[in-house]
């Protein structure tokens, strides 16, 4: 996040910025899940905050195949939930997770003599597997309905830093249409365009070198369907181990499931490119 401080709106004058630059308090660069929730969390924190997001993507955007960071950890869960205020909507629209869990085949098929790590019991913290398309649709009527200014559809082509306590000024696309948006504060919420981190050339070497492959499927993905140990099977209450973040584990990589509320299930690998 960019501030320039010290003076006000009324002390710059439309022509540092341009007659055709929209001001805001804060503008907000990528509207996925950082870039929606911050401008949610700003408008609660003070509704009088005028809040501008511009998304590359039209909305809606696809359920079960929209973005992969569909596992919450409970500390985000409890961002999402308590701080932002989206329980009911994470209890009626999503799936409750049943923590996480880790299978260490060491050579086994039969799931059930796996070495396993994880809940017996559901935590008392809660989390949840998240449709980031349902999520994310959500996200934005509930920011607009707070008053955000939410631009999807909206590409940004170029970053002006204010120097000076001038205002940063940001080119954006919108159905062919170029416009201009400032404010003082600017957030860079891009993911992994990683918008002001280019500008700024502020890119660092990575060591661990990983590779990720996903994909889904229609319906659940049951492990209990993998055995019919009656004590394996009984381990677990409720015997709900679909509802885990499950990771089939290797050396060097793991393969994740995770259900998602439209019905598919979220599959996928990550391993060390070092090693595969
Ligand atoms: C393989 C993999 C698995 C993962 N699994 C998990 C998980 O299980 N749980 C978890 O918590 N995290 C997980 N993550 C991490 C998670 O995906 C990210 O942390 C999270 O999605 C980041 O959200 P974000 O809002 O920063 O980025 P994004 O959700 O990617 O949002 C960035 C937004 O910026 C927009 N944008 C980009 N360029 C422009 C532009 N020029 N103009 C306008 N808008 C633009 C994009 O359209 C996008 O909507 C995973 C990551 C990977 C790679």
């Amino acid at each position: 996040m960019i501030r320039h401080d010290a003076i006000g709106h009324d002390a710059i004058g439309h022509d540092a910025i341009g007659p055709d630059a929209i001001r805001h308090d804060a503008l907000v660069l990528g509207g996925g899940l950082a870039g929606l929730t911050m401008a949610i969390q700003l408008k609660r924190q003070d509704p009088g905050i005028d809040v501008c997001v511009l998304e590359r993507r039209a909305h809606p955007v696809p359920e079960a195949a929209h973005k992969v960071g569909e596992s919450t950890v409970e500390i985000g869960a409890h961002y999402f939930a308590n701080v932002l205020g989206l329980r009911e909507h994470l209890e009626a629209a999503h799936i409750r997770k049943f923590g996480f869990r880790f299978f260490f085949s060491d050579g086994r098929r039969d799931i059930d003599r796996c070495t396993e790590l994880g809940v017996s019991r559901v935590l008392p913290t809660p989390s949840w597997q998240i449709d980031r398309g349902r999520f994310e649709n959500f996200l934005a009527e509930e920011a607009r309905r707070l008053g955000v200014h939410f631009h999807d559809g909206a590409v940004v082509r170029a970053i002006e830093l204010g120097t000076n306590a001038a205002p940063h000024v940001i080119a954006y696309e919108h159905a062919g249409v170029p416009h201009r948006v400032a404010a003082h504060w600017l957030i860079d919420a891009s993911g992994r365009a990683g918008l002001l981190k280019r500008k700024l050339d502020l890119s660092a070497a990575e060591i661990h070198n990983a590779n990720a492959v996903w994909w889904r499927v229609d319906g659940f993905v049951d492990p209990k369907d993998w055995s019919d140990d009656p004590q394996w099977l009984a381990r677990c209450t409720p015997p709900d181990r679909w509802r885990s973040t499950n990771h089939m584990c290797g050396p060097g990589y793991w393969f994740w499931l995770i259900p998602l509320s439209s019905g598919a299930h979220s599959l996928g690998i990550v391993c060390d490119a070092a090693m595969h």
